[in-house]
């Protein structure tokens, strides 16, 4: 049968392996040949190895064939940003400074994709060490948007919302730092997790900011996320800070509350992401997201999150201070670029880093060690720390009004090339979904409807509290089966 790869999921793709109607070299021949039509003008890879891919999909098949399949899931391919490491691999977390660098061994999650037979599928572009939020930052290339190529596809993650809304993989991994991984989600009209903080392994992902970063699905639905979520959720004794509590059953849970309301659950809208300035399809995009799920029974309520005005200031000094830390082992000596005309080893460390770090990194490293650095570390990062214990207590607070909170993901929709220079700008672009990685929550972006105008996606932010995804699932899936705009596909 000839394979569509438009309406296809992971979900989808599994059904037709396990009738035998699609092989797994089928598969991702159809993903490859998708990836060779549009990725000229997508520029969501950095690399595909076809060869390899298939190598794996022709395993595959015949451990099906043989009537051992590692899982339903054995033979779908996956795409991984390229700061996820995967063996055998280039991982340059789309910088100059780790261009050279093949990966001698599998991440944590993409051992367990593995383990379940998916295929890494390519190395996806991303913002230079997952700083910005437009992908402009690559060192390689810019990943446009597969609804309008003029258009930023988000970052940090913006090759893989970018592949997964131009059909060229039916899922990808993504990291998510401050944003990153719902914010290009949502820009690109699909489907994008942050698990709970310590839920998903960060061994094998290379670290921007070790206390916020978190590794999520980026997918074509909810029920895809959850599956992928069963997957690479759970503890792992090589993360020190991955929680010991069982994880999974979410695909199931999705399947079983299909056909169900939202009677009984209670959501909260918080009035700071109400008062601040969102675009009107923005606005009006959520707008139908509370119309639709009142409809569905789902009671809401007011709450406050009084620190949400501190976040994004917040954010920019544990991250940078963090980043500083986990970028100096780039040095030019143990891995990566070097610069072979220096003089002594100082010398080296100045030229490498120099040319290997891009702008924005830079600027991230100096502010970074300015915010530790002493005289201006209490001013400045211990008093971060204590205002980021405030913004967990407003979480905390308001969740003992509510099961659910609902917020748009952005304040805009997807903006165009070079349309925010202004560093600054850019940061702000974060506004809502910051917050929840300094507290730890977990939350979904969501795609809830196209704006009037640009006919851009708008997406909507289930947030949860830690643990809770389970709920953030249910009520997600319930209401992407009843949103009024039910064709989300881009037309690329
Ligand atoms: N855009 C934010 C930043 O530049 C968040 C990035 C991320 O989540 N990796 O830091």
């Amino acid at each position: 049968m000839s394979i569509d790869v438009k309406s296809l999921t992971i979900a989808g793709a599994a059904a037709l392996l396990s009738e035998g109607k699609i092989s797994a070299v089928g598969l991702c021949q159809a993903y490859l040949d998708r990836v060779a039509a549009v990725d000229g003008k997508v520029k969501a890879f950095l690399k595909c190895d076809g060869e390899r891919i298939l190598a794996q999909a022709a395993a595959s098949d015949s451990r099906r064939a043989a009537g051992k399949p590692l899982s339903e899931y054995d033979g779908i391919p996956i795409g991984i940003k390229d700061c996820i490491v995967s063996e055998g691999e280039s991982c340059s977390c789309s910088s100059k400074i780790l261009e050279p660098v093949v990966s001698p061994y599998d991440s944590t999650v993409v051992a367990r994709l593995k383990a379940k037979g998916f295929i890494p599928m390519g190395r996806l572009n991303m913002d230079e060490f997952a700083m910005g939020s437009s992908t402009e930052n690559s060192a390689f290339q810019k990943t446009c948007n597969p609804w309008d190529i003029d258009r930023v596809p988000g970052g940090s993650s913006g090759g893989s919302a970018a592949s997964v809304a131009a059909c060229e993989v039916p899922a990808s991994l993504g990291s998510d730092t401050g944003g990153s991984i719902r914010q290009p989600a949502a820009f690109c009209g699909v489907v994008g997790l942050k698990p709970t903080y310590g839920r998903v392994s960060r061994f094998g992902l290379i670290a921007f900011a070790s206390s916020l970063d978190q590794i999520g699905p980026l997918t074509r639905d909810v029920l895809d996320s959850a599956i992928i979520m069963d997957t690479i959720g759970g503890h792992d004794a090589r993360d020190c800070t991955s929680l010991p509590d069982a994880c999974g059953g979410f695909a199931d849970a999705v399947i079983t509350s299909r056909g169900g309301d939202l009677k009984g659950v209670k959501i909260g809208l918080p009035k700071e992401y109400f008062e601040s300035d969102s675009s009107d399809g923005v606005k009006n995009g959520v707008q139908s997201a509370i119309d639709t799920m009142k409809k569905l029974g789902a009671e809401f309520v007011e709450v406050s999150l009084p620190h949400t005005k501190y976040a994004v200031a917040t954010y920019y000094i544990i991250a940078t201070a963090e980043a500083s830390a986990n970028l100096a082992r780039f040095d030019g000596i143990r891995y990566g670029a070097r610069d072979n005309s220096a003089e002594d080893l100082l010398d080296t460390y100045f030229k490498t880093r120099g040319k290997g770090f891009g702008d924005e990194v830079k600027r991230r490293i100096i502010l970074g060690t300015y915010v530790l650095s002493s005289g201006y570390y209490d001013a400045f990062y211990l008093r971060a720390q204590k205002v980021r214990t405030l913004i967990r207590r407003d979480f905390e607070n308001a969740f003992k009004q509510c099961d659910l909170i609902l917020t748009p993901v952005t304040p805009t929709t997807a903006f165009k090339f070079g349309e925010k220079k202004d560093p600054l700008q850019m940061y702000l672009a974060d506004i809502y979904t910051i917050a929840l990685n300094l507290s730890g929550n977990c939350g979904i972006s969501v795609p809830a409807s196209l704006e009037e105008e640009s006919g851009m996606p708008v997406g909507v932010q289930f947030i949860a509290p830690a643990m809770a995804e389970e709920k953030l699932f249910t009520s997600a899936a319930i209401f992407e089966a009843n949103r009024a705009e039910k064709d989300l596909t881009a037309t690329l």
